[in-house]
């Protein structure tokens, strides 16, 4: 959506085709929050796309006049002391080096700022102060609004079932009900569903469930600024972060782990374990909230690069197609400015940001990709 909306801006036709209504129920940015954060470990490039995406953020609650992303600050907690190598000492050190004001979290100020914490369990971490997140699932619904304004020809329930090829020279896309619609490009944006329209990428992503729940707390307020903001639990050892309570009391928790993997069309039930998963977490890390009612659940797909680095470029060996995917459970926050990197691809223009996500063949894994594992 943000690749074609920035086209259109630059002037050209753009016909954008989705098989849902959009937003799309079951693709991966739809959903209540997401996290907007530049903290980013010891990694340059994303945190400075991360400060640019945050800028746009503001502007675009500006244009659309109502907050949609809302810069509440992350708390990110470590249960050792933050060390030099750490995800989280490098995302503090970084955003000193850069001017920014983490604040840090120790046992104390944890007990007395954000009581809804075992602070026994945490030994330290930092306030982030940038950053917040993200009423993913609505910015979508805002940027078709605005694609429509903008003159995008916005086709829903429409699938695109494969390309129309000539030769090595991609010319267009086939849909589901079998017409064929032609175009000088394709870009194919498609998330978690990408390598199964896409099969010779099958070896570089591939779609992976991620389970978040939903809690309802009957007393919300405790979980609201300023005494319990977004948060990440020692999230490079453990994979646990999670929303503070929003306007109707919902809590939304999730784990940035390996996730497992799935076919983007098989059943998004979460599997039964998975509550008492994170009612472990929670009895032994807000324990006030271990037994508050569940209100919901959904299994979100990642789109997951062997490297955990976007996926943006042209294909080599197919004229005329671009890929614009590879989320890997971190690319909403950087909707603000993705556009204007995939609009740069497909004019062939330069771009700072770009090589990082050009087209690659597998290799060992990055720091993006060094999840939680265990
Ligand atoms: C549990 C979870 C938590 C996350 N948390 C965060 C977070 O806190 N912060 C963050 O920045 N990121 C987060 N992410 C990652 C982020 O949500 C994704 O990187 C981003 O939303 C991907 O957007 P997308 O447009 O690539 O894919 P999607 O939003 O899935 O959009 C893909 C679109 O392609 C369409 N499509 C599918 N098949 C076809 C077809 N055949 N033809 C045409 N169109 C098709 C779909 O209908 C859909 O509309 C999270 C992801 C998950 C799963």
């Amino acid at each position: 959506m943000a690749a074609a909306l920035e086209l259109r801006r630059r002037g050209h036709a753009v016909s954008l085709l989705d098989p849902g209504p959009v937003p799309h129920p079951l693709a991966t940015s739809t959903d209540i929050s997401k996290i907007v954060r530049m903290d980013y470990g010891n990694d340059e490039l994303y945190t400075a796309l991360g400060e640019e995406a945050i800028a746009g953020w503001h502007e675009w609650n500006s244009r659309w006049g109502q907050e949609v992303y809302h810069e509440t600050g992350f708390l990110i907690l470590t249960r050792e002391p933050m060390r030099p190598g750490d995800f989280e000492y490098e995302s503090f050190a970084l955003l000193k080096r850069r001017g920014h004001d983490p604040q840090r979290v120790d046992r104390a100020i944890l007990a007395e700022r954000f009581p809804a914490w075992a602070a026994d369990q945490y030994a330290d971490g930092y306030l982030s102060t940038g950053g917040g997140w993200a009423e993913s699932g609505k910015v979508v619904a805002l940027m078709a609004k605005d694609a429509r304004a903008a003159g995008v020809a916005l086709s829903e329930e429409v699938a695109v079932t494969g390309l129309l090829e000539e030769g090595s020279r991609v010319v267009g896309v086939v849909t589901a009900g079998g017409d064929e619609q032609r175009a000088d490009c394709v870009v194919v944006a498609a998330g978690a569903w990408t390598p199964t329209l896409l099969p010779h990428l099958g070896d570089v992503m591939w779609a992976v469930g991620q389970p978040v729940l939903y809690f309802q707390p009957p007393n919300p307020d405790d979980y609201r600024l300023p005494h319990f903001p977004l948060w990440a639990a020692d999230i490079s050892r453990t994979g646990w972060y999670g929303f503070s309570a929003t306007e109707d009391g919902t809590i939304k928790i999730a784990n940035h782990g390996p996730g497992q993997r799935v076919h983007p069309d098989a059943s998004r039930e979460v599997a039964p374990q998975e509550e008492a998963r994170f009612r472990r977490f929670l009895r032994d890390s807000i324990p006030e909230l271990a037994d508050a009612p569940l209100t919901g659940s959904r299994l979100c797909l990642y789109c997951d690069t062997w490297d955990g680095n976007f996926w943006i470029d042209r294909d080599p060996e197919r004229e005329g197609l671009v890929v614009a995917t590879g989320g890997s459970g971190h690319g909403f926050k950087f909707a603000p400015v993705l556009g204007g990197i995939i609009a740069d691809v497909v004019e062939r223009k330069p771009n700072p940001h770009a090589a990082r996500f050009a087209w690659r063949s597998r290799g060992e894994p990055t720091s993006e990709a060094a999840r939680y594992t265990g």
